[in-house]
């Protein structure tokens, strides 16, 4: 990160591309360069007690650490919560990253992966993990091709014993990044969500007590310990805490990753970190959190852009997928986009998700104004009985439609697709 909190990729050099990934991999931190950069040092200290595990439970609790794979449950009293629980304790990581239009986790995968691992050694240290499972996207084949070179080298060489760690190949499936179902298909079964409780804390791989997390949550725990919690706390715009970062794409002129400070507004970010809109566009809308969070109106620019901060307009950050559509795009095409995303990633198990969303973007996709009573009828049915994140958020971006771009579905408008 540059002194300013902005991602800057020329701060993890110098980088070594490791011989046979030049086709698929870009350049990265190895594990040679990442030990010479004082790498793993804390991991040996967690390991040999130099550093007490209760001292870094303490900075991750300190600063505020919540999970960056969509949820925001805070890190360190996961961990607590776990290691309180009965051994044998396993740990599943997360980097599916399937919501449209996130890219942190692969951006830093293939940057410094050993900054991860490290995050992961310590935090299975400090849980008492006795093997570690790593479910990475099948479709990010150069982050595969760095991580399984990148954990043999470490595994050649390790600084200290390590737990069990194997690399699972997910299968392309939306629904593999919610924690059960990921947790399901890594035990070889369909992925499927499981209904809670009992919470995957308690019961979760193969029957396991189980530490969740997703890749960018452990990327930063080398960070925050060895520089104080104070370091990522000390981050933060209105009223907020912390560092996020934002996968922005769409109508601005420097799309990517985005370091910025938590709370920063839409308009802040595209201004200060993405040089702004695209030439000859102007804002009109933005998806905040990928196809789930919901689509709001450029009125609702100046919101901090945080966990909680956006539920009171129907909306949510989640994983950071920022899309900043212009007045060329139409927010209508944009959740009925989302829509059929949703039902052809429905995994089938329940009624409420699986009719719903296909109801749903069969009555979006009509030309002329939309259906608004049947439409809210199907919400309200989707958000109350669907058993996971998906069916309960599918409607999220419909219903920001129907809300703030009336214009586009009430009356056959400029904007009305067909
Ligand atoms: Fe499957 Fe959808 Fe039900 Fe989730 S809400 S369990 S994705 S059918």
């Amino acid at each position: 990160a540059r002194d300013d909190g902005a991602f800057d990729p020329a701060a993890v050099a110098p980088c070594v591309i490791t011989a046979g990934l030049q086709d698929v991999a870009p350049a990265y931190v190895g594990y040679a360069a990442y030990r010479a950069q004082g790498g793993y040092a804390l991991a040996t200290a967690v390991q040999t007690d130099a550093c007490t595990t209760e001292t870094v439970l303490k900075a991750m609790e300190d600063s505020g650490l919540r999970g960056l794979g969509g949820a925001g449950f805070p890190a360190g009293r996961k961990w607590r919560i776990v290691r309180e629980q009965p051994a044998p304790r396993l740990m599943a990581v997360n980097i599916d990253e399937g919501e449209p239009g996130t890219f942190k986790d692969r951006t830093y995968l293939e940057r410094d992966p050993h900054r991860f691992l490290e995050g992961l050694l310590v935090a299975a240290q400090v849980v008492g993990i006795e093997a570690v499972y790593i479910y990475l996207r099948d479709e990010y084949h150069g982050a595969r091709a760095i991580l399984a070179a990148e954990l043999e080298r470490l595994q050649a060489e390790p600084p200290f014993p390590l737990p069990h760690i194997e690399l699972r190949r997910g299968a392309g499936a939306y629904i593999c990044g919610e924690e059960s179902a990921m947790i399901e298909s890594i035990e070889g079964k369909r992925g499927e969500p499981r209904l809670r409780p009992p919470y995957i804390a308690q019961v979760g791989l193969f029957g396991r007590p189980t530490l969740e997390h997703n890749f960018e949550t452990l990327y930063w725990v080398r960070d925050i310990v060895q520089r104080g919690p104070a370091w990522f706390s000390g981050f933060g715009r209105n009223g907020r805490t912390g560092l996020r970062s934002f996968s922005v794409s769409g109508r601005v002129r420097q799309p990517g990753v985005k370091l910025a400070p938590a709370g920063i507004t839409l308009r802040e970010l595209v201004d200060e970190y993405c040089g702004g809109m695209v030439e000859g566009h102007t804002l009109y809308a933005y998806l905040p959190g990928g196809a789930s969070g919901g689509i709001l109106p450029a009125s609702l620019a100046d919101e901090p852009l945080d966990f909680d901060t956006l539920q009171p307009h129907g909306s949510f950050i989640g994983s950071a997928a920022v899309v900043v559509l212009s007045e060329a795009d139409s927010a209508r095409d944009a959740a009925l986009n989302a829509m059929r995303f949703f039902a052809h990633e429905s995994c089938g198990q329940c009624t409420p998700c699986r009719v719903g969303t296909e109801k749903a973007a069969a009555l979006m996709a009509q030309p002329g104004d939309w259906d608004a009573l049947t439409l809210e009828d199907l919400a309200v049915v989707m958000t109350d009985a669907s058993i996971c994140g998906l069916g309960q958020a599918a409607p999220n971006p419909m219903r920001c439609v129907l809300k703030y771009f009336p214009h586009e579905v009430q009356a056959a408008g400029a904007k009305a697709s067909t």
